[in-house]
């Protein structure tokens, strides 16, 4: 009976996330415990299905607690914080929010893209300082004549070029396969699309396989008109090699959504004022932050009628039996 199926809430959701649990199952609230191993020891053993927003590590000493889990529902499209791997060796199902969120992320990295590049943010603070009575602001660096390398030609990586399309640059792009489809310039090593390239976008997944790929080589092969995009996982660059090459010149700027260390972004960092940096808003407006909610939801729902899930990812793939 759904009405009696134990979901397990570690961090508090947005409103209408658990409202609509609370209406369909029976909600444990771990961010509401005092203590928290009499909470495990008292609800883990009868929680079914468990809902985590984004950034909330899951792992093996979470699986072990929840001996009867069958499902986690995650609020987002990436997961690099879930053992999903894990999971699928024990049988559990894990989602995440693909495609819904798609648009806004690659309308924020073009956003993001041509702040960067015209300095709208520094332009900004120019105007507001007075400085503009006294002189012009000092001209930028172009989008025109560029090549834009994507990295991670996926969901959001296809939707960024769609839209590049109409800045009318060259669009390349890296993965770990060819596209046979696309008429973008595939490069099968990074840096040879870095040696190719001079912005570089990064919307290829964490995790431990994309770890620090864009790394002081990469950067260097941009060169001194380089410009870094990252709306994917802080993890996936190196920042001390970012933040050095920023400061000596190797590069000309980055616009970057995502840190390593979240929500900690180095003092380095916030002193270079050519960088554009965003508290990692790339889907976070209301009408995607809420179809984002209504999925995490639906997935639960789906599995624990016996419909299975709606988005599971690659790790623990699922077909009805
Ligand atoms: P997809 O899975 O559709 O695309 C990921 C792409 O990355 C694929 O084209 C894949 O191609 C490529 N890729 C995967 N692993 C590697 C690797 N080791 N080296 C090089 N390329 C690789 O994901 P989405 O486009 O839906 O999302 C991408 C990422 O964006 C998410 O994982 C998430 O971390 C981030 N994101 C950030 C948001 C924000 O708020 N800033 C919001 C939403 C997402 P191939 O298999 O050929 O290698």
């Amino acid at each position: 009976d759904i009405a009696t199926t134990d979901v397990l809430v570690l961090r508090q959701m947005q409103p209408e996330v658990m409202e609509a649990l609370d209406g369909r199952f029976r909600v444990h609230r771990l961010y509401e415990a005092s203590d928290r191993d009499a909470f495990f020891a008292e609800v883990g053993p009868h929680i079914l299905g468990l809902a985590v927003g984004a950034q909330t590590p899951v792992d093996a000493a979470l699986y072990d607690r929840l001996p009867r889990l069958e499902i986690v529902s995650n609020f987002g499209v990436g997961y690099d914080t879930i053992d999903a791997e894990e999971a699928g060796r024990r049988g559990i199902v894990v989602t995440n929010t693909p495609d819904v969120l798609t648009d806004e992320v690659a309308d924020l990295a073009l956003g993001l893209l041509l702040s960067t590049v015209r300095q709208i943010p520094q332009a900004d603070r120019y105007l507001r300082a007075g400085k503009w009575p006294t002189k012009p602001y000092p001209l930028t660096t172009t989008l025109r004549e560029r090549r834009v390398g994507i990295l991670g030609l996926g969901r959001i990586g296809h939707a960024i070029a769609r839209r590049l399309e109409g800045f009318d640059v060259a669009i390349h792009y890296h993965g770990r396969s060819r596209q046979t489809e696309v008429a973008y310039t595939y490069h099968a090593t990074l840096l040879e699309m870095a040696q190719a390239v001079d912005v570089l976008m990064v919307v290829a997944p964490g995790g431990p396989s994309t770890v620090g790929i864009v790394d002081a080589a990469v950067l260097s092969a941009l060169g001194p008109d380089g410009i870094v995009i990252n709306v994917a996982r802080g993890t996936v660059i190196d920042e001390a090699a970012l933040i050095e090459a920023l400061q000596s010149g190797t590069i000309r700027s980055a616009g970057l959504d995502v840190f390593a260390k979240e929500p900690l972004v180095p003092q380095a960092l916030i002193e270079i004022d050519h960088a554009v940096l965003l508290p990692h808003v790339g889907s976070a407006s209301v009408h995607t932050r809420r179809a984002m909610g209504r999925l995490v939801v639906d997935n639960l729902i789906s599995w624990f009628d016996g419909h299975g899930p709606l988005t599971p990812v690659a790790e623990t793939p699922w077909s009805p039996r």
